[in-house]
């Protein structure tokens, strides 16, 4: 649990490793072990000193880091752990809507501080104010963190099968290019940890909305690998497309997965650091 006051962000550590993607660069987290619980997508932290890119998972106390707002009940301590995800990123506003699996993207500028849901549902947010932290909620749905370091803008997108088969990521990118001028050429999509390729299993409905070859019967889809492709059709560069080695079913057992039972979500974020 995480008490009052500012709170240090943990020691985190990610390096690029051959991906199970192929073609595609892995960035692998380490689990932190004090503060606030959370990774950092610290291979953009390192090109990009100005962006903060993230997202919370379990923690080791007994009582799990959850940050879920709107399930049925909504976690109790949510709204103060909120304001501590906020404190320890030194950031002034942290911004977050209700998800609905559909496509809508808010542009958030001139936002007031502290935590902020934004008005009406969306699945995915957008800035280039500084000190604005984007966040959406996940437990098996995929984060996808954009970035365009020329325009210094950055959007954040909850991505699900439904999102993602109606055309979720070209929608960003296109509203990134009419908002910021961003060219997919330097756009830069990290996709972070998120349900694996074995592990989620669907059935023959959600390859064919996804447009893909599948079994007639349930078997394992690849939403990044899935995102990839489409970001790569949108004219994203390969070597600028970059998945998380971690998935919530299989993985450390530090995040949550709805597919394994748990109510609870992570948060991820991104941001222009103020
Ligand atoms: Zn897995």
């Amino acid at each position: 649990m995480v008490a009052g006051g500012r709170v240090s962000l943990a020691a985190r550590s990610i390096h690029r490793t051959r991906s199970t993607h192929p073609g595609l660069d892995r960035m692998t987290e380490k689990i932190a072990d004090e503060g606030v619980p959370l990774y950092e997508v610290t291979d953009w932290a390192d090109r990009f000193p100005w962006v903060f890119a993230g997202i919370t998972h379990a923690g080791s106390s007994p009582d799990p880091f959850d940050l879920r707002l709107f399930g049925d009940p909504p976690s109790p301590q949510a709204p103060e752990r909120w304001k501590s995800l906020l404190r320890a990123s030194a950031f002034e506003t942290i911004v977050y809507a209700r998800q609905i699996h559909e496509t809508r993207i808010v542009v958030h500028d001139d936002v007031g501080k502290g935590v902020r849901e934004a008005q009406g549902a969306a699945d995915g947010h957008t800035t280039a104010d500084s000190g604005v932290l984007l966040a959406v909620t996940v437990a098996d749905c995929v984060p996808i963190y954009l970035l365009d370091a020329d325009a210094r803008a950055v959007a954040l997108l909850h991505g699900g099968w439904r999102g993602i088969a109606a055309g979720l990521l070209l929608r960003a990118t296109t509203l990134l290019g009419v908002r910021w001028g961003t060219d997919p050429g330097r756009l830069l999509v990290h996709m972070g940890p998120a349900i694996c390729g074995e592990c989620y299993e669907v059935g023959p409905e959600v390859f064919e909305a996804l447009g893909m070859e599948g079994p007639p019967r349930a078997a394992p889809v690849d939403l990044r690998g899935a995102l990839a492709e489409r970001a790569r059709a949108a004219g994203v560069p390969q070597e600028s497309i970059t998945v998380s080695g971690l998935c919530t079913l299989c993985g450390d057992g530090n995040l949550f997965s709805h597919r394994g039972g748990r109510s609870e979500r992570q948060v991820a974020v991104l941001g222009i650091r103020p």
